[in-house]
């Protein structure tokens, strides 16, 4: 199967539950979830119609960036990121999408005081409250969006959320709606008409549902690309190294 497919697979969903919502299908961007890909994945999503690609990794942002793999779409972050490598990625994405606490929002405001430009963010909002997940509690959100307002380094553009899997379809529907109407509520608070109007929200798995509930930035990896290396089922013997042989000194 190839992206062309993939990616009208993923248009005609998106389309699907627009429509069903009474929304335009315009209104989502689909973004490319790049994690784990190499530079010609990423070359051949752009050349298959993606403008969107989202990486997890810091790592992986530098190599691509250096490759210039992204050429022709814009570039987003959306991992766990940590305040020493801001540098790596204030300035070289056009959104950020996993701004998760008060410290980093600071340290990214900080940097783009520095290089002299303002960087578009979102703020991660953890709505499961699960211990695993980065992101501010929905009840910090309106406090972390006014600080946010206060920081010229940065422009808050919407929210983001990572809800657990789904367990079942429409499972995460509720999460969904969440975020959409804490949106809402922040923009009626802090008077912003213009912004704030970004929810990054769907993956492979539930992008209908958060479609539904109003997405306007779908997150798509393993749809798009296939399964990632790491999905593999636990019990799979390990995958090959990259030449494809196995080592010498391996036993079978
Ligand atoms: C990996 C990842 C995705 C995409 O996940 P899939 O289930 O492969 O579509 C989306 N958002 C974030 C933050 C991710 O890390």
């Amino acid at each position: 199967m190839g992206f062309n497919e993939n990616i009208a697979n993923i248009r005609a969903g998106i389309a699907e539950a627009a429509r069903a919502a009474g929304r335009d299908p315009a209104d989502v961007t689909l973004l490319a979830a790049t994690k784990t890909r190499t530079s010609g994945e990423i070359r051949a999503a752009v050349a298959a119609g993606i403008t969107a690609c989202g990486e997890n990794r810091v790592q992986e942002l530098t190599a691509h960036l250096a490759d210039d793999a992204y050429r022709g779409a814009s570039v987003h972050f959306i991992g766990h990121l940590q305040t020493n490598k801001v540098k790596y990625v204030v300035g070289k994405v056009s959104l950020i999408h996993s701004v998760s606490s008060e410290k980093l929002l600071r340290a990214i405001a900080a940097q783009a005081d520095k290089l002299g430009l303002v960087q578009d963010i979102l703020l991660e909002i953890n709505l499961a409250g699960e211990a695993s997940k980065s992101g501010f509690p929905p009840e910090q959100a309106l406090d972390a969006a006014r600080m946010a307002g206060q920081l010229k380094g940065v422009r808050l553009r919407g929210l983001m959320c990572i809800p657990p899997p789904a367990l079942r379809p429409g499972g995460n529907l509720q999460f969904f709606e969440a975020l959409r109407q804490l949106a809402v509520d922040i923009r009626r608070e802090i008077g912003h008409n213009k912004i704030l109007d970004v929810l990054s929200m769907g993956m492979s798995g539930d992008y209908r549902d958060a479609v539904a509930a109003g997405s306007t930035c779908v997150r798509v990896g393993s749809a798009l690309f296939g399964p990632r290396p790491s999905a593999l089922p636990e019990g799979s013997p390990p995958p090959l190294p990259h030449d494809g042989r196995r080592p010498v000194n391996e036993h079978f």
